[in-house]
């Protein structure tokens, strides 16, 4: 029958790409509970509730969570879901730097976590689901039928970010990525609700030196087990 399948890691480790290809061959739901953070972050930036020394106001984000509406939309063409925050579509922006600068604040501030946990825990309550995050495993489905925990080295995952934000035409240096990667995953890591850890029950499973299809190829075989 089907199964829940968390993947949780560090920044740029791949992990939606193995999450989308195994959702897709599965025939499962695949959740990027990131984009929901990224959302968030973008609803803040809008709002000027992050000011220019990149402070962020938590009392007025609190107060203003009930505004934030976010939905998944296949995409007609790619099939892909798309982000949509309050009916826009938002998935272009929320990838961009500008967002990735602020996510790991926004994603420490406990009433963000709470709600967004929520709607991931009712996204998921039928099996059939591969959801990709930092705390899936260890918060979102502890009871999760298969977890893993990817990790690679941060030149690695900074040169594969890099790459895909030139190919979408964003003016970024290496060195400005790695620097970004670093900072998010020990903001996740070291925060004090739901910090980024493998979960005792998760495969650790480092992929810095693999390629798509043999990394493919393992996690296939581990959900069917
Ligand atoms: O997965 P992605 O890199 O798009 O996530 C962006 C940020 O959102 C992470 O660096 C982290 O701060 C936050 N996040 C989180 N918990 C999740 C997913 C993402 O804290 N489940």
């Amino acid at each position: 029958g089907k199964i829940t399948i968390a993947i949780d890691g560090y920044s740029s480790t791949g992990k939606s790409t193995i999450a989308k290809r195994l959702a897709s061959t599965l025939d499962y739901i695949y959740v990027d509970t990131g984009a929901m953070y990224r959302a968030v972050t973008l609803f803040a930036l809008e709002e000027g509730i992050i000011n220019d020394k990149g402070k962020v106001d938590e009392a007025t984000l609190i107060d203003k969570l009930s505004d934030i509406h976010l939905k998944f939309v296949p995409n007609t063409e790619t099939g892909r879901s798309e982000m949509f925050l309050n009916d826009k579509n938002v998935e272009r922006e929320i990838r961009a730097m500008r967002v990735s600068g602020f996510v790991s604040k926004v994603a420490a501030i406990k009433e963000v976590r709470e709600k967004l946990v929520k709607i991931q825990q009712e996204m998921g309550k039928n099996k059939g689901i591969v959801m990709d995050g930092r705390d899936i495993g260890t918060v979102v489905f502890p009871d999760a039928e298969l977890k893993l925990f990817m990790t690679a080295s941060p030149e690695k995952r900074a040169a594969r970010r890099y790459k895909e934000l030139l190919e979408k035409g964003e003016e970024v240096t290496y060195a400005e990525v790695l620097k970004n990667v670093e900072e998010r995953d020990r903001i996740d890591s070291t925060r004090s609700i739901s910090p980024l850890t493998r979960a005792k029950d998760a495969i650790e499973f480092d992929n810095s030196d693999m390629g798509l299809e043999e990394q493919f190829e393992r996690v296939h075989d581990y959900s069917q087990r």
